[in-house]
């Protein structure tokens, strides 16, 4: 299987101010406090990992990971879930919600591979959002973890954090990940994705950042929105902040 690595897009949106200083000062801080990023889905092949990307939407990686197991005991093939029926599709993945799209996505997208792509996962970014129920965040993680091809997914993490962090201004997911992979290098889009997700999980939490346990505090232009700072623990700003 060919493998091709993507080039960034040209980006003209002017980035926040000090964004390429901290850019590679995100990287490394994440990189030493999560050394071993990686996907807390498990999977045994690109198309199982595909299929549990699409099964982590709107509900938690522990949540896919109870009912893969069942699902991928039942369906051990692409072929084999391209003709389930939707009904017995359902019933094992209920528990991770939306789960009559869900069992159609999974399913149209091996109907896809098998029809297309003689049951095997495309490594190309053009070819896996082709796929039904396969947008560019799942793309860019199948691309990253299952194939070693520079990808940076953005899930609501992601958009979080690049915000908070000043990296940049966009909203727009396509956008985040152009302005972001133009002041990254291509060899941290994957791990810089999955630390951000690690991140915004455990310290960085929606509506409650924990910016006193946050190791990128002292450059973060939002570090003042933690309210849960104790009292006397001491904040450093970065020259740059702002
Ligand atoms: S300093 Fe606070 S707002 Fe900034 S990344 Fe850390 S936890 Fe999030």
């Amino acid at each position: 299987m060919t493998v091709q690595r993507r080039s960034p897009k040209v980006r003209r949106r002017r980035l926040p101010a000090g964004a390429r200083e901290r850019a590679p000062i995100v990287v490394e801080r994440l990189k030493l406090e999560y050394p071993d990023a990686h996907t807390e889905l498990e999977f045994g092949s690109p198309w199982q990992l595909l299929v549990s990307v699409i099964l982590s939407a709107q509900t938690t990686d522990v949540n896919v990971n109870s009912v893969t197991p069942a699902l991928f005991a039942r369906y051990s093939t692409v072929e084999e879930l391209a003709a389930a029926r939707q009904e017995d599709v359902e019933e094992i993945i209920h528990r991770t919600g939306f789960f009559h799209a869900k069992a159609r996505a999974i399913r149209e997208m091996s109907q896809d591979l098998v029809l297309r792509h003689n049951g095997e996962v495309p490594a190309r970014m053009e070819d896996l959002v082709t796929l039904r129920g396969v947008g560019r965040k799942t793309a860019n993680v199948v691309l990253g973890v299952a194939f070693g091809v520079p990808g940076f997914a953005v899930d609501t993490h992601v958009t979080r954090l690049t915000r908070l962090l000043r990296l940049t201004s966009a909203t727009d997911p396509v956008k985040i990940e152009e302005d972001v992979c133009s002041i990254v290098p291509p060899s941290e889009w994957t791990g810089l994705s999955l630390r951000l997700i690690l991140h915004g999980r455990r310290v960085c939490i929606a509506n409650k950042p924990r910016c006193h346990q946050c190791v990128l505090a002292d450059v973060c232009p939002s570090a003042e929105l933690g309210l849960t700072k104790p009292p006397g623990a001491a904040r450093h700003r970065g020259a740059t902040a702002g």
